[in-house]
């Protein structure tokens, strides 16, 4: 896409629709502690996320680690309302230097290559190596593009075995953050959004009976 725009008017539309997803060349920013794992969020292959050269979220072909937004908002964590804007821009990662939200060209083609996951930033060696290699091989999140156009033509799913899969993913990621005490915005980066969260997200109706989610296809 290409406007009359020539610059950068820093007005933060980019920031505030969310965080940029980060690359290979990123990777020294979190190595310095300049991105803290708990300001990342993962994003697993199959969820749904908004790319810069699309309006409609789409189902992630890969897992992508993207700069986590504020509480509930997708704005970027590091972006500013109060008039300062990016607080590293000098050090902002590398789809951010490349948007120029005039001529997207630059920043479509870093879309889903060369991305970082989060197996280059745990090393082996870190306890909880073995509980997400566990949670990625038991809880492979469905394509949720797909599940979505499912919702909306009712057809018909088995509800069982993803009722089975939303509790496993919880089993899962409450083992870890009792046995390694991890707090909430860690268990974002080392796990992702609950696949139950995300059900919710496109239409799936969720309740909890005797410790167990129960899921039901909306009417
Ligand atoms: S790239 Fe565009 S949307 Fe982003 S801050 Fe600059 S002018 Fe605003
Ligand atoms: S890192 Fe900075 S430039 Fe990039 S989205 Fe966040 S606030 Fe904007």
């Amino acid at each position: 896409m290409k406007t009359e725009q020539t610059e950068c008017r820093q007005c933060g539309t980019c920031c505030n629709s969310g965080g940029p997803a980060l690359h290979k060349e990123d990777l020294s920013l979190i190595e310095s502690g300049l991105l803290p794992l708990k300001r990342l969020i993962t994003i697993r292959r199959g969820e749904l996320v908004q790319k810069p050269d699309d309006t409609t979220p789409q189902a992630a072909r890969c897992e992508l680690i993207k700069i986590a937004g504020t509480g509930r908002d997708w704005q970027c964590f590091f972006y500013s309302d109060t008039g300062k804007g990016c607080l590293i821009y000098q050090d902002r990662p590398l789809s951010c230097r490349e948007l120029k939200c005039w001529d997207t060209a630059a920043v479509e083609d870093l879309i889903e290559k060369n991305t970082l996951s989060r197996f280059d930033i745990v090393d082996k060696d870190e306890p909880i190596f073995a509980y997400i290699e566990e949670h990625e091989a038991k809880c492979p999140t469905p394509d949720m593009e797909a599940l979505k156009h499912a919702v909306q033509a009712k057809s018909k799913i088995d509800l069982k075995s993803l009722e089975q899969l939303v509790n496993e993913d919880i089993r899962l990621r409450s083992a870890a953050v009792q046995d390694l005490d991890i707090s909430l915005a860690e268990e974002l980066f080392y796990f992702g959004r609950p696949i139950f969260q995300q059900l919710q997200l496109i239409g799936m109706k969720v309740t909890e009976a005797e410790g167990r989610l129960r899921l039901r296809w909306p009417s």
